[in-house]
């Protein structure tokens, strides 16, 4: 039996045209192709700046820096998301904390931001930034915690590594201004892949600068920026502390030659997912909420269990038995080890951790066929009986 992994990337032989031309090429790093992929996502996206860096996580830990969050400051998130939008804070030496989802979206819950921003006030501990997640694709509410934001003078960082070519009122995640700065990813089973990959995203000409002097080791070669008069042509230098987070010009090549499908990929994303809600719609199974106003990058398609006796792990098992390759997005990030030795413990977002125990993410990926996703909801409904 054939096994349907839960994410594939899809290259075409243009992709493979476009990353060996580069080979071929006299730059294999710091080329052309790295701006010209940083102009198509920002065209896309509407952004003014794109930063393009070796993957999200040094995205977002530039972006923390950039914001200046530094040792004592507090970085908010989300529980139900990958350990990096919470690690890029510590980086910084700043400490973290978290505000539960909403059931419903599986995003922040504006509530317990709002709740817990009111406690922090008075306890004189408010966050510096607050990074929200798209999960799934799906794009957070941006807008109410901008209002948030510009009340109790927190910054913003989206992470949007699941959400390129996702919008909210019309306007497409990482061009809007709700964001200080919005953080994309190009890992393989992401929207589009550069192999590994990040872009930073913002419409601000000073964080623009600051970030892409940290994506280069804070080297600068501009003489407006210099501390000293050059001495000459040669001369470069260090003006803060920075990394070597660049992309290569393979990867931005692929990145660029991927783009160009971006559109077509969710459109295809877009309908097998209706098509999942249509196929399951019968089952005792929580579908992903359709949300007024908002269109989704559908990078992942995430079911619950809504039966109080059927095991998540009994059905996950079978699946995983039939070549069905189901996965769990997410491991609540306080429930790591390496949280719980910060003082985080089960109990302490009840949201995230009840949705955890029911999550089921099934295979999505642009070049799955009408017969393996009519697979997996009868292999799916199978499980269900059976577990029943
Ligand atoms: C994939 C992912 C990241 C990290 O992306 P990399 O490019 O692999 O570093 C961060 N946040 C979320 C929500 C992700 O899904």
């Amino acid at each position: 039996m054939e096994f349907i992994p839960y994410s594939r990337q899809s290259i075409t032989d243009e992709d493979i045209a476009a990353v060996t031309s580069v080979l071929r090429s006299d730059y294999l790093t710091q080329g052309p192709k790295i701006a010209e992929f940083e102009h198509i996502v920002a065209e896309y996206t509407g952004a003014r700046h794109a930063i393009a860096v070796c993957n999200a996580t040094a995205a977002l830990h530039i972006a923390c820096l950039a914001l200046g969050v530094t040792a004592g400051d507090l970085v908010w998130t989300v529980p139900n998301s990958f350990v990096a939008s919470a690690n890029c804070a510590r980086y910084c030496g700043a400490s973290v904390d978290f505000v539960d989802i909403d059931a419903e979206t599986r995003n922040i819950s504006i509530i317990e931001l709002e709740t817990k921003l009111r406690e922090a006030e008075m306890n004189g501990r408010l966050p510096k930034v607050v990074v929200p997640v798209d999960f799934a694709g799906f794009p957070c509410p941006l807008p109410q915690i901008r209002a948030l934001a510009d009340r109790y003078g927190f910054l913003i960082i989206e992470d949007a590594s699941h959400a390129l070519g996702a919008s909210l009122n019309g306007q497409m995640v990482g061009g809007t201004n709700w964001a200080d700065i919005c953080v994309l990813s190009f890992h393989a089973v992401k929207i589009i892949t550069s192999g590994e990959g990040g872009m930073c995203l913002t419409n601000d000409d000073e964080l623009a600068a600051r970030l892409r002097l940290l994506r280069t080791h804070g080297i600068t070669r501009d003489p407006s920026e210099m501390e000293n008069a050059p001495d000459g042509l040669h001369y470069y230098e260090q003006i803060i502390l920075g990394f070597n987070y660049r992309i290569t010009d393979i990867q931005a090549a692929l990145g660029v030659s991927q783009m160009s499908r971006s559109i077509e990929r969710q459109a295809e994303r877009e309908r097998l997912s209706q098509r999942y809600d249509d196929l399951l719609s019968g089952s005792n199974l929580k579908l992903p909420a359709r949300q007024a106003g908002a269109v989704s990058a559908h990078h992942l398609y995430v079911v619950e269990l809504l039966d109080e006796h059927a095991s998540r792990e009994r059905v996950f098992e079978y699946m995983r038995q039939n070549q069905i390759g189901v996965n769990v997005h997410y491991i609540p990030i306080h429930l790591h080890p390496d949280y719980g030795r910060l003082g985080f413990s089960a109990g302490q977002f009840p949201v995230s951790e009840n949705y955890y125990h029911r999550a089921l993410t099934l295979p999505l990926f642009p070049e799955m066929t009408e017969s393996q996703q009519d697979r997996v909801v009868c292999t799916l409904n199978d499980a269900l009986k059976v577990d029943g």
